[in-house]
């Protein structure tokens, strides 16, 4: 009994102490909200990543093995792994009434207070510190009894939903402390915005695992044969941070084929390592796609890959189809589930494959029935949609053109060199006239590779992608198993650079109408996790399309730099970084205004002349692209004239 009363002492303290009472303590202890609550506060105000990180592995530690997958999930604002698609997803009206009934003020008061700070979150912490009157039955809240709640919220639907989400809400703010309810409001309208990515969250996992992988002998010999320092204490400061890299790779190799954080953080806390080892490929679990390295000429990519495929490259949506016997559920390429949108593929994908299961991927696009023509992407894009969704496949019906088999029949194929992959596919799409095979040819002739580029081209398509025909598949990494070459137009890059919109300018003249006169867009920094600037993109856009980018950056405003963004130039409005657009330029250029690749001594690397292509809904903002993509252009553009 004392035994569990200062463990419970311990918690409702907020969990400061040694985590190995809680590790090895056979009771199912809750973790209280407060302690998730206190540790956002402290990631909030950390001045690192490091600093972020070593945090985040605190916390993790903290939770036991049946409570840290949602753990996991609320540290990114979430509930469930995002292709499950669950989003708490609450209006800030209904958070107001919510806020206003718990803290005893008027919904009016509340609006005001908001006008002032701009945050629901801050405003709920200030009412409640102000609390007029002291609800009677207030309770320590559990991390379980906040998630229940919240999973309310997000799956309760229909007529008089919008009443219980705001009784539900409401309860939990009046058990909660000021500093928790800036959290409970921020979560349920999609606020939390910690900056913690994928990668940051994983080394943070990796960290609570070393002292496991200290006592792993084949690890420790893998990393003492590959350390170069000779110094002892280096050699150890280096030891340390190898070994973190090296747990850190094992866990990425695994989240890359289950992408499911939550999941892994479950596994590991317990099994350790070894856990790893119960992870696997599954359908229905999305994989992170393999992406495409860019080489300028026709010329390099048959010297860097010799004999390869050649593909077209169609400019469609990239889908991932997971077939498990009857069931058929379809991934984006930002992993959400977007079954419902494409019901002629899941049709399709029923009749036509012929495999109990299987996990393959290919670009679908709208195609003209009687004229085989394709309709260019603005034509495509409206498939991607929740309404209506029967009328438009009848109208604008998709075919898909798969290009990659990972899985059949229960066996994980990504190991097996594409060829074979090919070979498999090829046999595994029975006939029918929607999933089909992509255009492709093998060669090992520059001349044969650069007319059938111009042969794609000319029917519309955006270019070509080689494949090495020897590379296993490769999640989540550009490692020049694809190389894309696509169309490009003189005094162009050679290809198109994907951005992340991380504030806005107002614009003077014209452009003062519309409020918005330029994007401040990023790339993205893996290594950091970060968004770094590169261009104030102004041009490029309609007048259409001004409005819509300013109704949609307005939802999504920041008061101050967002976590995770590195910027010297400050925009009028900061917004979260959230879309990412498709920018063309004429070059890179250094420049000290610019974050992405500064550093060393060397200023930032620049867009020259940017302009804005599209809007790129495909993607998330980690699938931009990244800063050492740009180094490489940066350094090809020396040697190769841009844009030829
Ligand atoms: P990018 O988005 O420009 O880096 O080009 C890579 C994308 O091209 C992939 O993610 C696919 O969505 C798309 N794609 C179109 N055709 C093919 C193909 N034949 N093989 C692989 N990817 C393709």
């Amino acid at each position: 009994m004392a035994v569990f009363l200062l463990i419970t002492f311990y918690f409702r303290e907020g969990g400061q102490g040694k985590g190995f009472i809680f590790e090895k303590s056979p009771i199912n202890y809750r973790m209280y909200f407060k302690v998730l609550a206190e540790s956002f506060d402290r990631i909030e105000k950390a001045s690192s990543r490091l600093a972020m990180t070593d945090l985040l592995a605190e916390l993790f530690k903290k939770a036991d093995s049946d409570e840290i997958a949602r753990v996991v999930y609320l540290c990114q604002g979430q509930l469930a792994p995002p292709y499950k698609g669950i989003e708490v997803g609450m209006g800030e009206r209904f958070a107001e009434e919510a806020i206003a009934k718990a803290a005893g003020y008027s919904k009016e008061e509340v609006r005001r207070a908001y006008k002032k700070k701009g945050d629901l979150g801050l405003v709920a912490e200030e009412l409640l510190k102000k609390k007029k009157q002291r609800s009677l039955f207030s309770s320590e809240l559990t991390m379980e009894k906040v998630f229940r709640n919240l999973m309310k919220i997000a799956t309760s639907g229909g007529k008089g939903s919008q009443q219980l989400k705001i009784k539900l809400l409401a309860e939990l703010l009046n058990s909660a402390s000021p500093m928790e309810a800036r959290y409970l409001i921020r979560i349920p309208l999609g606020n939390l915005r910690l900056g913690i990515g994928d990668p940051t969250m994983m080394d943070a996992f990796a960290i609570n695992l070393l002292s496991e992988a200290k006592r792993n002998k084949k690890l420790v010999k893998d990393v003492e044969a590959s350390l170069k320092e000779k110094k002892p204490e280096k050699r150890k400061e280096e030891f340390d941070r190898k070994l973190r890299l090296g747990v850190r790779e094992m866990i990425e190799d695994k989240y890359n084929v289950h992408s499911d954080l939550g999941y892994l953080a479950e596994k590991l806390r317990k099994h350790g390592l070894k856990g790893l080892n119960k992870i696997g490929i599954r359908p229905g679990i999305p994989i992170r796609p393999t992406l495409a390295e860019r080489l300028p000429t026709a010329k390099e990519i048959i010297k860097k890959l010799g004999r390869c495929e050649v593909e077209a490259k169609y400019d469609g949506f990239r889908l991932a189809v997971h077939k498990d016997g009857k069931k058929v559920t379809i991934f984006s390429r930002r992993q959400e589930n977007v079954t419902e949108m494409f019901p002629e593929i899941v049709e399709a994908a029923k009749k036509q494959i012929k495999a109990g299961d299987a996990i393959f991927e290919g670009e679908a696009l709208a195609v003209n029935e009687e004229t085989s023509e394709y309709y260019p992407f603005q034509v495509t894009i409206q498939r991607k949609r929740k309404y209506d969704i029967g009328k438009m496949a009848k109208e604008f019906p998709l075919k898909l053109f798969a290009f990659d088999l990972l899985y059949a029949n229960g066996k994980n194929l990504m190991q097996l060199p594409f060829r074979e992959r090919r070979k498999r596919l090829r046999k595994l799409i029975g006939r029918g006239k929607t999933i089909v095979l992509t255009d492709a040819i093998v060669t090992d002739s520059v001349d044969e590779m650069l007319l059938f580029f111009n042969e794609s081209v000319e029917k519309g398509l955006e270019g070509t992608i080689a494949k090495d025909l020897n590379a296993r598949y490769i999640a989540g990494a550009r490692k020049f198993a694809w190389i894309k070459l696509k169309r490009s137009y003189r005094g162009e890059l050679s290809d198109t650079i994907d951005t992340v919109v991380i504030g806005f300018f107002k614009g003077r003249g014209q452009r003062a109408r519309f409020g918005l006169g330029a994007l401040l867009t990023a790339v993205y920094d893996e290594r950091e996790d970060s968004f770094k600037s590169i261009a104030k993109v102004g041009t490029g856009m309609s007048e259409e399309m001004l409005k819509e980018l300013h109704k949609m950056l307005s939802k999504i405003r920041e008061a101050k730099k967002p976590a995770g963004v590195d910027s010297d130039l400050k925009p009028d409005v900061w917004v979260e970084p959230k879309y990412v657009i498709e920018v063309n330029a004429d070059e890179i250029t250094r420049s000290p205004v610019h974050t992405a690749g500064k550093g060393k001594g060397k200023a930032g690397l620049a867009l020259r002349f940017p302009r804005m292509v599209k809007i790129r809904q495909d993607k998330k903002p980690e699938q931009a692209t990244t800063v050492k993509e740009i180094e490489g252009m940066f350094k090809k553009q020396k040697h190769v004239r841009v844009g030829g």
